[in-house]
């Protein structure tokens, strides 16, 4: 139990408390998005926090789309956001809603804080409601049209609906505070007239309500209890009590803010990412150089990779950056256990073994994953010529280089020692062939001690291997090489992608299926890329290294 209290974070204190003192009897949490965009990382947070909050305690999850300004929304992101929160594992059940079902009730209670004398119609211009605002160090000056009578603003707030004004013509604006030191409560915006066409409502509405009084009044509808947003909603917290306070709901939700989740070395937040995609930088929302979530499952990331990312990164009040490294640590330990660990060359050279029979072929049986018997074994065949990686034979080697170079012997993995005995190059110098003989003696499995030897490469059969292609990613920005460019444009990695249209993986993929993910042994771990991979030509795509800069933490 003490540990349990200890791991605690501060909105589960702020629940206790609640639940204790009897402010709530149950938890209600949501994830509104606004369907203007994919969501990414910094969303997944926030997600499989209120998920993870609405099943500790027992409570409802809500899904709702905060779906208010028609200008920027499409049912495409509707589409996308609900399957990229299905992929994460967040289970709204019967709990799908739009803010836009909602549209009619919102006006009636617009009505009725005009009716209290809590809200006006104002013909102020947008500059002049601007000027007329103040600014941080000044108080703003009131509307001249602040003491409109109940019954004149009640007719035109009816006309404003009617449709009876031009965009901007008129706004209804609460009725708060001028000289309010939070700028927030100083007379705001709380309806506008936009002639527009709603994804969910049509044409039924040429008035829509801002997103300060929109929100709190779709958590007080559903019954939420902790509205949880992230920090910049801070100063917006006191006018979201007034809405609720306002329009009198008997269990008002309340507001909680946490810190935006941001990494270093890509790209987050909606409005960036979406640049990107429009400048055509990347290949669409879902290119795996982003963190997008579409984009994280497409690379390879697993929802249980982001789930404990996003549990590691603990909640808290201060901004700062994690170090994308730790994603990747994260996916890792994930797959470490439970994926297949496969021979790939990624930059072939033909490998000979002279003395080997040309036409005998030997089927070696092979562990899929040495740390994990219960994914079996499969076999591998074994012949006379192979392919190896480029890097993995060097005719003059440095010191302490222990793979193949002439007189040198290494184990080839699973099978036999080869020693090498020369080799060939091609026009332009670069070996194309390695001329290796065996030794018989030393097959994998067969107890030979006679000698050891200090490398071990992988390889595949050339005759059976398939060829594939292999895509591998850097990440889109270099935060130690800065961020922008002096124009204020991003700073990007024009190393970013690096397509390998040549590469040989064993025989065994022939199953392999979009987003089948798999180690390659000494290389790193790959996936199947959803989106171009075809059962006769495959594309992989590198999720991570197996190496990492990443320390946990202490
Ligand atoms: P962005 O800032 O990327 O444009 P947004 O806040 O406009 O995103 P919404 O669709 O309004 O996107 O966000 C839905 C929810 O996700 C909100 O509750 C918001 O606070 C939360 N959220 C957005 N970005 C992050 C982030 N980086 N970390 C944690 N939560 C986030
Ligand atoms: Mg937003």
């Amino acid at each position: 139990m003490e540990n349990e209290v200890v791991s605690k974070n501060f909105i589960e204190e702020e629940i206790d408390k609640d639940l204790a003192e009897g402010v709530y009897d149950c938890v209600c949490t949501r994830f509104p998005p606004e369907p203007n965009g994919y969501l990414h990382i910094g969303h997944a947070k926030s997600i499989l926090l209120n998920y993870g909050l609405a099943k500790k305690y027992n409570g409802t999850f809500h899904m709702r789309f905060d779906d208010t300004n028609p200008m920027k929304e499409k049912m495409e992101f509707v589409e996308s956001i609900k399957e990229d929160i299905k992929w994460l594992g967040a289970d709204w059940g019967e709990h799908l809603y739009f803010a836009s079902d909602y549209f009619e009730q919102m006006y009636q209670y617009a009505v009725r804080l005009i009716e209290k004398g809590k809200a006006y119609v104002c013909d102020l211009t947008p500059e002049e409601i601007r000027e007329y605002r103040g600014t941080l160090t000044e108080p703003g000056k009131e509307s001249p049209y602040r003491n409109r009578s109940v019954e004149e603003n009640l007719e035109l707030f009816q006309a404003m609906r009617d449709g009876k004004y031009q965009d901007g013509e008129k706004v209804l604006r609460a009725k708060i505070d001028m000289a309010s030191p939070n700028i927030n409560m100083r007379d705001p915006i709380i309806y506008r007239v936009a002639h527009m066409t709603h994804h969910n409502t049509g044409d039924a509405w040429c008035i829509y309500p801002m997103y300060d009084f929109a929100h709190p009044i779709e958590d007080a509808i559903e019954k939420i209890t902790h509205s949880i947003c992230t920090l910049e909603f801070a100063d917006h917290r006191p006018l979201y009590d007034w809405v609720v306070r306002e329009c009198e709901f008997e269990v008002p939700p309340r507001q909680i803010e946490f810190s935006k989740l941001y990494l270093t070395n890509v790209v987050t937040g909606k409005r960036y990412i979406k640049k990107l995609v429009e400048d055509g930088i990347v290949d669409g929302w879902d290119d795996p150089r982003l963190v997008s979530i579409a984009a994280l499952r497409r690379r390879g990331f697993t929802p249980e990779s982001i789930k404990m990312f996003v549990e590691m990164c603990g909640v808290s009040k201060s901004n700062g950056s994690v170090d994308y490294a730790m994603l990747e640590y994260c996916l890792r330990e994930d797959l470490k256990m439970k994926k297949p660990r496969m021979m790939a060359v990624l930059d072939p050279i033909k490998l000979v073994i002279d003395n080997y029979p040309e036409d005998q072929v030997e089927y070696l049986d092979v562990e899929n994953n040495l740390e994990n018997e219960e994914l079996g074994s499969r076999k591998v065949p074994f012949c006379r010529e192979l392919y190896i990686n480029r890097d993995d034979f060097m005719e003059e080697p440095p010191k302490k280089y222990f793979r193949l170079f002439p007189g040198n012997e290494v184990r080839l993995m699973q099978a036999y020692f080869v020693k090498c005995e020369s080799f060939e190059k091609d026009e332009n110098g670069s070996v194309t062939v390695v001329h290796c003989t065996y030794d018989p003696e030393t097959k994998s499995g067969s107890g030979f001690t006679g000698r050891k030897v200090k490398g071990t490469i992988h390889w595949v059969p050339a005759p059976y291997a398939v060829k594939a292609e292999v895509r591998l990613y850097e990440n889109l920005i270099d935060e130690e090489k800065g961020v922008y460019n002096e124009d204020g444009s991003l700073n990007l990695n024009p190393n970013s992608l690096t397509v390998l249209k040549d590469c040989y993986v064993e025989p065994s993929f022939e199953d392999a299926k979009a987003y089948d993910s798999f180690q390659f042994v000494r290389q790193g771990y790959f996936c199947i890329d959803a989106k171009d991979s075809k059962p006769d030509a495959l594309v992989f795509n590198r999720i991570v290294s197996l190496k990492s800069s990443f320390k946990l933490p202490k």
